[in-house]
């Protein structure tokens, strides 16, 4: 099962909050929230890089315990 990163916006539906952890098809970040319909994705490989800058501390403590 692939994880997979999805963005978080603000209310305004353009600036972005923060990036979540997603596992496999899962309608719920790591962390518990809902993932919105159509919500931009960077694969998992891009976990730590710039490109998922700012990202949830949740998701990623989580994820580092999951991803050997
Ligand atoms: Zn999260």
């Amino acid at each position: 099962m692939r994880h997979h990163i999805v963005a978080e916006q603000l209310p305004d539906g353009v600036t972005l909050k923060e990036w979540h952890m997603v596992r496999g098809e899962e309608q719920q970040s790591m962390c518990g929230r809902d993932v919105a319909e159509g919500a931009a994705e960077l694969p998992d490989d891009a976990w730590g890089t710039d490109s998922a800058h700012p990202f949830c501390h949740t998701c990623g403590a989580l994820y580092l315990r999951e991803v050997p």
